[in-house]
């Protein structure tokens, strides 16, 4: 069993400010650190902190932050597939006030070289039993990740995220679609707060399942031509949500790998883990740091 995770990788910057710079404006931080970060290298860190045994295809820059991002992914367990680029590793720089508001600069760098997959990738994606892919690396690549997994058996689980137009064809081949309330909304073509019911709706008619996460009240499981369940979320104190979604993505991708059962009840099962993983994390800081292992999840479980 595995999970092979394809996707971004970036070095978070993060600078804790009075106040964000004005334009032409100069103002020192109180307060600065860096951090792994990128949807890809959240998801395959959650994944194998739940448990999974997880490759992760990356493409990393030949430079400091590349090297930095290699060794925690490997520190985490991870059987990392890097490809290097001759470009920089990708980059968020963020300035965080002192109201927690933000303001953030995204650099893809390397991540945007991560194109023509390989024959080695395409036999790694075909040996998984799960395939993880998000939007933050070119489509065209996630589209020929897609259809090398449909071409074998191996189960595809797109998160959808940042909100993108898709090639055609990429919904339809996805076995399991997850998305937040606001990405579910600009793929179903609704306006933004159409009742998320409605929203499951449309996404499930292309005839595979599809999960609305929705923040504290949990996520909403859909099946075609089943009603939709909804796993509620726990009544957590959150600090900061930074990362639930990824820690949800990745839980659920190590559940369903360690299930290896395609059953609505098990999609129901795995989002019920996934809900867990990701109420741990917000309860702490910082998107990596507070990704909780496989104990942690299990202990929760058994407590709530
Ligand atoms: P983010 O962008 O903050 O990483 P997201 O917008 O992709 O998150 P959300 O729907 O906000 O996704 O959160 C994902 C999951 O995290 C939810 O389905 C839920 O299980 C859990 N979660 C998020 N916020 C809370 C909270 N305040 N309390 C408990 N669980 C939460």
């Amino acid at each position: 069993m595995s999970v092979l995770v394809l996707g971004s990788a970036n070095l978070d910057l993060v600078y804790d400010v009075d106040r964000i710079p004005a334009p032409g404006e100069t103002v020192l931080a109180r307060g600065f650190a860096s951090f792994p970060g990128g949807k890809g290298n959240n998801q395959a860190i959650a994944a194998a902190r739940c448990g999974a045994d997880v490759r992760f295809v990356v493409a990393l820059g030949r430079d400091a932050s590349g090297d930095r991002l290699a060794e925690e992914a490997r520190r985490a367990g991870i059987d990392l597939r890097d490809r290097r680029c001759d470009a920089p590793t990708g980059t968020a720089v963020i300035y965080v006030d002192r109201g927690a508001e933000n303001s953030i600069v995204v650099d893809s760098g390397a991540n945007a070289l991560l194109t023509d997959l390989t024959a080695a990738e395409r036999d790694d994606i075909a040996d998984a039993d799960v395939l993880v892919l998000q939007l933050e690396t070119p489509l065209d690549t996630v589209a020929e990740a897609v259809r090398t997994a449909r071409a074998g058996a191996t189960r595809v689980v797109l998160n959808a995220a940042p909100s993108a137009d898709l090639p055609p064809g990429l919904l339809g081949d996805a076995d399991v679609l997850v998305v937040n309330e606001h990405e579910a909304a600009a793929l179903a073509g609704l306006p933004a707060g159409a009742d998320e019911r409605s929203l499951l709706a449309v996404l499930t008619d292309r005839g595979a399942a599809a999960i609305i996460t929705l923040g504290a009240a949990g996520a909403l499981v859909g099946v075609p031509g089943a009603a939709p369940v909804l796993v509620p979320g726990h009544r957590v104190e959150a600090v900061d949500t930074t990362g639930a979604g990824d820690t949800f993505v990745g839980a659920l991708a190590a559940a369903l790998d360690r299930s290896g059962d395609r059953t609505p009840a098990s999609l129901v099962d795995a989002a019920a883990f996934a809900t867990a993983a990701a109420a741990i994390a917000v309860r702490r800081k910082g998107a990596v740091p507070s990704i909780p292992t496989l104990e942690e999840v299990l202990d929760f479980r058994g407590r709530h």
